[in-house]
């Protein structure tokens, strides 16, 4: 915990270490480790997070498992007043930071990090740029060769794309 009004003028460094964290979804992160950094600038606070961790999940297309290694680095300015933060951003010498407001005088710097970490965690990570994917008919996957379904079936439009194709000559009727 850093105590926000106890900051010395040089700022406060910590480094932490989280053994696994489950993020919720069948996704992890394994052997993250992070830098909180904080230093006083006028009446808020500068702060910089820095980490490195490796995320376990699945590929979203196959679903195959999937490690990459994720790293974080973001520096922000927080402050405890809730104008400055309702604002948005800030400028700082040649910077233009985000403000995040900081309500309490005691930060967590281990919940900032991984707060961090949750923002950076692939969206949508794919085992590899080009991968096939699952046969929507069979479920096999392509990556591991051609299914025997027929190919006209797999190019089929999707119930949404009919639905939404329907609704456009519905509205150029009207
Ligand atoms: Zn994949
Ligand atoms: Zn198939």
């Amino acid at each position: 915990m850093i105590d926000l009004g106890q900051l010395p003028p040089e700022g406060v460094s910590v480094d932490g270490r989280t053994g696994t964290l489950d993020l919720g979804d069948g996704t992890a992160l394994r052997q993250a480790t992070w830098q909180v950094r904080v230093m006083p600038s006028d009446a808020d606070f500068f702060l910089e997070v820095k980490g490195s961790a490796t995320w376990e999940g699945g590929c979203s297309r196959c679903l195959e498992p999937l490690d990459l290694a994720l790293t974080v680095e973001s520096q922000f300015l927080g402050s405890r007043d809730k104008e400055l933060a309702e604002g948005g951003s800030h400028a700082l010498g040649s910077q233009d930071l985000d403000v995040v407001f900081l309500p309490e005088p005691i930060l967590d710097e281990e919940a900032l990090a991984r707060e961090h970490f949750l923002l950076h965690a692939p969206m949508h990570p794919l085992c590899r740029e080009d991968c096939k994917g699952l046969c929507p008919q069979c479920g096999k996957n392509w990556n591991k060769g051609p299914c025997s379904c027929h190919p006209e079936l797999v190019k089929e439009p999707g119930a949404l794309a009919k639905a939404l194709s329907g609704l456009k000559l519905n509205l150029e009727d009207a």
